[in-house]
């Protein structure tokens, strides 16, 4: 499988996997997409029934991945999955159980049982063995920097912790995170990751990465990447849950299923249409989004419009809080007929002088829900806390913000979209327990494994908001790493 940038011309090379994974972005600016999207068919559909029954999950991702990597052995590849779905990892066995609520339509995929208990882990502990993997083969270390404000940054330090040929620099602003939050990074001895509180907000830390990248020698020197979700290595981890949660509630080969996803980056969604492009059955994809309903407004209008930082609301589903949709270019690639050219004039040229663009005056845009199966709709916080409680009450089913938000959009849509719909919950409740009480007026039950983790000791450094300080801090440290 080759892939090519969602702003290149037909005439433009393709990369391999193993490239476009560590390199990320590609240099157009565009984003790494397939050439073409594999095919199933029910004889495949059949063999995968059997192998998630007999084999799990991890031997499952190995058969979904084989059709996208070809540039790994496949019996590393196996391995590389094996070691990163485990049940030590994931709690469980089958990594992603999924239980019906009641003897309803509705069904909920849990995608949290990771390490940091959030759907984030999916992903990232692939992308971990797929990194340490990649950088053995070539005898090379890679600095990853990046910038949190919460799920994504824990996320990556528990999938990259240990590992000798990658170093984690992850600047939070201080003293911003929930206290939870802050113990899951801080409090990993890692010598590999490195926690910087930086005088700022979320934004200056987002700047800061965007100034020490745009250094193009110091990037160069220290062999800075990224691990943020436009990595295609990520989304293509994520579709794997989708096809195992279809085989886990149908029982035939021709069943359509609908999910319905919290949404911020588009990420996860993605995943969903990259799943439903190849003939995984699936009726419609309902899209959540909570007060920041960037994707929502334009599923109802077709015009995208990219926030200002001061327009994005702080909600009690803070990962969603979002300005813009950053996978969100893949689907219109694909939406616009993968006419790279005019990708590159919306996302390059429109984005930059409006602000936005508009889709609604064309017919790809009519096309939306009949081709692509988009529905969306969007929460308040007063929707969730209703139906965190809701859930409680009537089902003994407790969930996280970001999950009521999918099951809120989800009533939405009943009989309208074929059922079952599989909500996917994206966090356990444990990570947002003030909602939770609000909601419930408990505190929710932690997993064993967070036991008084901010009674830890804490591993991090304070710096100022200041670009040349973070380098220097990169360069002092990497000086005594082994491989870098
Ligand atoms: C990251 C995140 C989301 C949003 O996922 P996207 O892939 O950005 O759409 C939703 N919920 C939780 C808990 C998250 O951590």
């Amino acid at each position: 499988m080759r892939y090519i940038s969602t702003r290149g011309l037909p005439s433009a090379p393709s990369a391999s996997f193993s490239d476009i994974m560590l390199e990320g972005l590609a240099a157009d600016g565009g984003l790494y997409v397939p050439a073409e999207y594999p095919q199933l068919t029910e004889r495949t559909l059949e063999q995968w029934r059997g192998v998630l029954a007999t084999e799990g999950y991890a031997a499952l991702a190995h058969r979904v991945l084989s059709l996208f990597i070809d540039d790994i052995p496949s019996d590393d590849l196996l391995a590389i999955c094996r070691r990163a779905y485990t049940a030590e990892k994931f709690g469980k066995p089958s990594i992603v159980p999924v239980d019906r609520i009641g003897d309803g339509p509705l069904w909920i995929g849990h995608l949290s049982n990771g390490p940091t208990a959030a759907f984030k882990d999916m992903a990232m502990q692939l992308l971990g063995e797929l990194f340490e993997y990649e950088l053995t083969r070539r005898d090379q270390h890679l600095t990853i920097l990046g910038a949190t404000s919460g799920d994504t940054g824990s996320s990556a330090e528990h999938a990259m912790r240990g590992r000798d040929r990658l170093s984690v620099y992850m600047l939070t602003p201080a003293g911003r995170m929930t206290p939870f939050q802050q113990a899951q990074m801080f409090a990993l001895q890692d010598q590999n990751i490195h926690n910087i509180a930086v005088d700022g907000v979320f934004d200056d830390c987002q700047d800061i990465v965007k100034a020490v990248n745009a250094d193009a020698e110091f990037k160069a020197a220290h062999r800075i990447g990224a691990v943020n979700s436009i990595n295609w290595a990520r989304l293509v981890a994520q579709v794997v849950y989708y096809v195992a949660l279809w085989l886990r509630v149908t029982t035939r080969n021709d069943q359509r299923v609908s999910f319905a996803v919290p949404t911020g980056n588009f990420g996860n969604i993605c995943a969903g249409h990259v799943a439903r492009e190849m003939g995984l059955p699936i009726d419609a994809l309902v899209l959540a989004t909570n007060e920041n309903n960037v994707l929502h407004e334009f599923l109802q209008t077709g015009v995208y419009r990219v926030r200002s930082s001061d327009e994005v609301a702080a909600t009690s589903s803070p990962s969603m809080d979002i300005s813009k949709a950053s996978n969100f270019e893949r689907f219109i690639f694909d939406l616009l007929g993968r006419d790279g050219a005019r990708v590159a004039s919306l996302f390059r040229d429109r984005l930059a002088i409006d602000g936005q663009f508009d889709l609604s005056k064309t017919p790809e845009f009519a096309r939306l829900s009949d081709r692509y199966g988009f529905v969306s709709g969007s929460s308040s916080h007063a929707d969730r806390v209703q139906t965190i409680r809701g859930l409680w009450e009537n089902n003994g089913v407790l969930i996280d913000p970001h999950t009521a938000d999918g099951v809120h959009v989800a009533h939405q849509w009943l009989g309208r979209v074929t059922a079952p719909i599989v909500v996917l919950e994206t966090a356990l409740p444990v990570k947002f327990s003030e909602t939770i009480v609000e909601a419930v007026g408990f505190v929710p039950e932690r997993p064993a494994r967070f036991a008084g983790i901010e009674d830890a000791p804490r591993r991090v450094v304070e710096l100022p908001n200041d670009p040349d300080a973070i380098k220097r801090y990169i360069a002092e440290t990497e000086a005594a790493v082994p491989y870098a």
